[in-house]
This record gives C-alpha cells, structure tokens and sequence, in this order.
C-alpha cells in the first residue's frame, strides 16, 4: 500500500460504478475502502436496471400468454390468463435484495472496507465521511467519485410518491393506477408503458419534442411506435410539455405547448409516471475544495476521467458514472470505473462511447450502439465522407419466423468510402443480445466489407445482421 495513506483508493458512491472500480482494483493490489451514504448496489440495483428488468420479465410473459392470435399460431391454447400484482412486485424485491447482498459480500471477500454515510472530499486525497457514530477522515492516495444519479423532476412537479411518483417508486409496483400519464418517452418511460400497458393499465404518453422516443434513430423510433404505441391504444401527446402536476385523486396535469408555454389541455388521470431524466448528484460533496466548478451539475472529467478544474486535470481525483454525464448507463459506469483505476496504476486507457451499445427492454427490445443516421450524416458532413444504411426485416429471417415473432427491423449505417460501421439500431426479438457483435464490430472499427464474411449460425436471429453486413458490403463501391 501507498506510504503515508490508510488506503490506495477510496471511493465515494457504491453503484455499479463504483463497485466496478472497487472489483478491479483489488485486482490489481489496491487497497480499498467505498463509501456508500445509501443502499449498496446504488441506482441500478435498487431502483433502475434490476428491478424494472425483473418487472418486463413478469409483465412481458403476461403479455405474451394473453397474446392469443400470436401463440395460436404456434398451435398454443390457454385459457384465461391472470396475474398477481403483489407477487410481481415480490419478485423484483427479492431479486433486488439477492443482489445487493452478493454485491456486499463480493466486497467482504475481496477486503474492500465498507463505510456507510456521506462522503465529502476535504482534498483531493482526503475524505470526511459523516456516519451514525459521527465524523470519520480517511485518506487515500486516489479518490474515485461515483455518487451517481437521481430522477429530473421538472419546475412546478409535485411528486408525492403515490399518485405522482418518479421510476424510484414506480419499481416498486406498489399499484395498478386504471390510467397512468406518463411524462417522457426515453427508455425510462418506454420501458414502464411496457410493463403498465401488459398489466393492463390505460396510458397517455407525453413528449415535449415533436417525435416520440426522440434519442433513437428515426426509423427505428417510427417502427418501433408502429409495434409498441399504436396497436396497446397508448394515446400520445407530443410538442406538450407537463408545465404543472398536481397529486391527488385525481392528479392533474396541466399541458401546456413545448414552443409557446402556453397551457393548452388539462388531464385528469389516476396516477403520473415523471420519466423526465436523470441529474448529478454533484451537491455538498466538498467539490469546491479542489476548485471544482460542475456544468449543470456534472462533474468534468477529461478522457481519463480526472476530475477537471478551470480544464486542468486535479491530480488523483476521478469521476465515473452517471455524475459525469459521459453516458448515463451502468455499463459505461462500470467501464469508466475500470479506466480510471488503469488509469491510475499507470496504464492509460480512454473508454470509447461510440462501442458502448444500450438497449430499451420492451417487448420486443430496442437497441443500438454508435451514430444515428443523422448523426452520422451531420458527422460526413464535416469531415467529407457520405453515409449509406440498409435495413433488414425481422420478417424475413426464419428463426424470427419460426418463433413467430416477426416485428422488427435492423439497420446499418456505414461509411460509403470505406465501409467502416458507424451505427447499428435493432427493433426486434433479443435486440439488446443481437447489438453485442456490432458493438464489437465499431470497438475494432471494423467495416461492412470484412463484416459481411463472417460466419452466423443457422437458423439464428444473428442472420438479421449477417444479412444487412452482406447487402451493405454488396450495395456500396467501397
Ligand atoms: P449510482 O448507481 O446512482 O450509484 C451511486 C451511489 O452513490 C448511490 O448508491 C448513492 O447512494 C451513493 N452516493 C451518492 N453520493 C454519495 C456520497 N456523498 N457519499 C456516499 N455515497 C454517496 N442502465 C443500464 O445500463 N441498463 C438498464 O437497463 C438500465 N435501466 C434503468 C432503469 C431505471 C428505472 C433507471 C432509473 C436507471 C436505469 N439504468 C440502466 C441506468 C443505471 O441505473 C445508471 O446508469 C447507473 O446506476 C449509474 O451508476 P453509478 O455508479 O454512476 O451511480
């Protein structure tokens, strides 16, 4: 261990982030301490990935089983299809405490010191760390910040946890409200239409931009309203934003228009969903310290996730997670993490974005990893090369077929110079599987051209993309 510190690395923030960071290090001979102000695990386990996964598990095989033309065809007959909302709820509840509790005891095995309370950095290498039996310093030679991120709640939101709530109690599935608004149209929002709509709740979607799930690319946006808005009778307001939402019975959501702010309609509806996004947590962590000053919160960090202030990197200060708003997934927190520890042990390494892929678990999935189309034509534009994409159908591959689940589209964009891949957007049965060889496809900046001969297994959904590397490689003079 460092000469002159309790430990080698400390971290702030007990997420998959910082938990990942802790992992790597001990494996690299650190000595490390985390400290954790809440429930070990952070956001994903507890309130986000794990548990709203565990409720699309439940909730996607209700819709799948009342789905009666879709397993018919498969020759399946049931008979009345029903559900207890309690035991759902329990289910994500034990799957939730089930990890926690491994995640802890990976720690204790590994000799990672635990500190339970709120961090605050004195300096760059010292922490006070306020616990039930009062203040405790600990030094460190680095300091990972990792204290992660909580929902947005727009100006004149009343959230009272019950008729109002965020997805922090909304994971819960503490009820059924009959008509549920839900605010937002991002993964978050799209993932609980999925599992509200299985359930058999009435749901009005609303979207401050003109386009419904507007960071997806467009075609995929358009198909995937087409399979998951339209035929489960969501009603969408877009071009309106929440201006007021009162708690009650009923809540009242006053609508007014995304340009004008004017109020245009007030709903009354049984419960609101706010999916508006997420902010730092980057308050009253002693930031100003070190001369820190965060852009709307986040934390800058340059690519190896030091800490910056007035743009110089602050020596043995790190930031990983949602709090730098890099990409705000618990895969790149957790690769974040491992960066900076590599970092600091003295092996420089940047993490690539554009490979990192991130997928909405509906029914079926959404995925993609790198540029959306216009994002990559933006991109040509500037640096003077065209952008080609094709698309290819669910409906003609035959595993998709013989699953009888033909929804779905894959698309590729590509360089028409060289074929170098650019992006990859799947609508489809296992999206969130398929995007794994495309995202290690851009990680090697590999191009359609080599792409196009590689193997797939047949019958396999895989061919969607097999089939689209070998038209992209075909169609293009690359
Ligand atoms: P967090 O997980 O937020 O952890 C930060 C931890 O730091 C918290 O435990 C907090 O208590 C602690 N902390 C904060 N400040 C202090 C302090 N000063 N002292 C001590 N402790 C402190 N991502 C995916 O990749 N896939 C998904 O399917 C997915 N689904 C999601 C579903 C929902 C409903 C939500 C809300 C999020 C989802 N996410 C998903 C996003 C993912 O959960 C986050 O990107 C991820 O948890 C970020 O990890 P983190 O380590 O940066 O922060």
């Amino acid at each position: 261990m460092t000469q002159g510190f309790d430990y080698d690395l400390a971290i702030i923030g007990a997420g998959v982030g910082g938990h990942g960071a802790a992992i790597h290090a001990v494996s690299c001979g650190l000595k490390v301490a985390i400290i954790e102000a809440g429930d070990m695990g952070g956001t994903c386990v507890n309130r986000g990935c794990i548990p709203s996964k565990a409720l699309l598990a439940a909730s996607g095989r209700v819709r799948e089983l009342r789905n009666a033309h879709h397993l018919k065809t498969l020759g399946i007959q049931l008979g009345n299809v029903d559900f207890d909302r309690g035991a759902i709820a329990n289910h994500a509840n034990t799957i939730v405490s089930k990890l926690r509790g491994d995640l802890t005891n990976s720690l204790k095995r590994l000799n990672v010191d635990v500190i339970q309370g709120w961090g605050k950095i004195a300096s760059a290498q010292k922490i006070t760390v306020e616990t039930d039996k009062g203040e405790k310093t600990i030094t460190a030679k680095d300091i990972i910040l990792a204290p992660g991120s909580v929902p947005f709640v727009p100006p004149g939101i009343e959230i009272d946890g019950k008729t109002v709530f965020t997805s922090d109690d909304a994971v819960r599935l503490e009820s059924l409200p009959k008509w549920i608004a839900i605010i937002g149209s991002g993964y978050i929002g799209l993932e609980f239409s999925d599992i509200y709509t299985a359930l058999g709740c009435e749901i009005t979607m609303i979207e401050a931009l003109d386009q419904l799930m507007p960071t997806f690319d467009p075609d995929i946006a358009k198909l995937a309203e087409r399979v998951l808005i339209a035929p489960r009778d969501i009603e969408t307001k877009v071009g309106v934003l929440a201006k007021k939402i009162i708690p009650g019975s009923p809540v009242i959501i006053e609508l007014a228009d995304f340009k004008t702010k004017e109020v245009v309609e007030v709903l009354e509806v049984d419960a609101c969903l706010v999916a508006t996004g997420r902010v730092p947590v980057s308050k009253n962590l002693g930031l100003e310290t070190v001369g820190v000053e965060t852009m709307r919160g986040y934390i800058p960090v340059n690519d190896k996730m030091q800490v910056l202030a007035t743009g110089e990197p602050v020596q043995n200060l790190w930031a990983i997670g949602d709090v730098n708003g890099k990409m705000m997934l618990a895969h790149s927190a957790s690769a974040q993490g491992i960066a900076a520890v590599e970092n600091i042990c003295g092996r420089p390494r940047e993490v690539d974005y554009l490979s990192i892929p991130a997928a909405a678990f509906t029914h079926p999935e959404i995925s993609y990893v790198g540029m959306t189309e216009p994002a990559a034509k933006e991109l040509g534009k500037t640096e003077g090369f065209e952008v080609a994409s094709v698309k290819t159908y669910f409906k003609g591959n035959s595993k998709a077929i013989a699953e009888g689940e033909t929804d779905g589209t894959a698309k590729v964009i590509y360089r028409k110079d060289t074929g170098e891949l650019l992006g990859v957007h799947i609508f489809g049965l296992h999206a969130s599987d398929l995007i794994q060889e495309a995202a290690n496809a851009i990680a090697q900046r590999d191009s359609v051209n080599n792409l196009a001969f590689r193997v797939h297994t047949h019958p396999t959904l895989s061919e969607v993309l097999d089939e689209a590397f070998k038209r992209a490689a075909g169609a293009g003079s690359h």
